[in-house]
């Protein structure tokens, strides 16, 4: 479940020590901007009941975005707070703007056995991944170039100058999905619910695996 509250970092600051869980399962969903991450996460959400990690970012909120679901909004003093306080189990600057993962939501619903779901850049999935490699890694790509630019549009949340912006970095994105080794499966969002069932595959297949969600650090 989203929580629909704002983000107080000194929220963050009780250290928590996750217990060893064989259920619980770290899923990172990353794919260029407009693919389909959100709303594949929403359903994979929906259907396994997992949580969803609200990042904090420096971006500014359009109208499209509800605050403390899809982020928390934060000034840049705040997320250097958050940032320098070890609060963020990652971030980084994605299209000149810092985003971050808080930590302790992410340990104690790992903690819980559950399933949380981070919704972050390749970078920061990468981060994750060397902290926790028992994460199960999903990149979303488009069917198309002209299809990405179609749902970039389609979800009008940004100018047209942003979204060419966005869809400029898809490629390089893409590119550095498949060389950084951080991403085990590589799945096309075509058939929004084709792609779910395939997500949803991978995540039971996860669960039923082996190994523990802690974080390594
Ligand atoms: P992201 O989170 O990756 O930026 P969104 O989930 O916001 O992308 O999706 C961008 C737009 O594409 C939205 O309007 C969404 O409804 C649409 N969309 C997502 N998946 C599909 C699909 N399989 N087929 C058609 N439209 C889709
Ligand atoms: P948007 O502004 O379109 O919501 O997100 C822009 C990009 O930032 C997307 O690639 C998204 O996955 C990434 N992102 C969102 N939250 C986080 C986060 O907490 N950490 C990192 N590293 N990337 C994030």
């Amino acid at each position: 479940m989203r929580s629909a509250c704002r983000y107080n970092w000194r929220m963050e600051r009780r250290t928590v020590t996750p217990k060893t869980s064989a259920k619980g399962l770290l899923l990172i969903i990353s794919g260029p901007s407009g693919v389909g991450k959100t709303t594949i996460t929403h359903e994979v959400e929906r259907r396994l009941g997992g949580r969803f990690s609200v990042s904090l970012t420096t971006r500014p909120q359009t109208p499209k975005d509800t605050e403390g679901e899809d982020y928390f909004f934060v000034t840049r003093d705040d997320f250097e707070r958050a940032r320098n306080g070890g609060e963020l189990l990652e971030w980084a600057e994605v299209f000149e703007n810092c985003y971050g993962t808080p930590r302790r939501p992410v340990e104690e619903a790992l903690a819980r056995g559950e399933l949380m779901i981070l919704e972050i850049d390749v970078l920061g999935a990468g981060e994750v991944k060397a902290k926790m490699p028992d994460a199960e890694t999903i990149f979303v790509l488009p069917p198309s170039e002209a299809t990405l630019l179609k749902r970039l549009r389609a979800r009008r949340r940004e100018d047209e100058a942003t979204i060419q912006r966005r869809f400029a970095r898809a490629k390089d994105e893409i590119a550095l999905a498949r060389s950084s080794g951080t991403y085990r499966h590589f799945v096309v969002n075509d058939d929004l619910e084709r792609v779910v069932e395939e997500a949803v595959g991978i995540v039971r297949a996860a669960r039923g695996g082996e190994g523990s969600m802690t974080n390594d650090e």
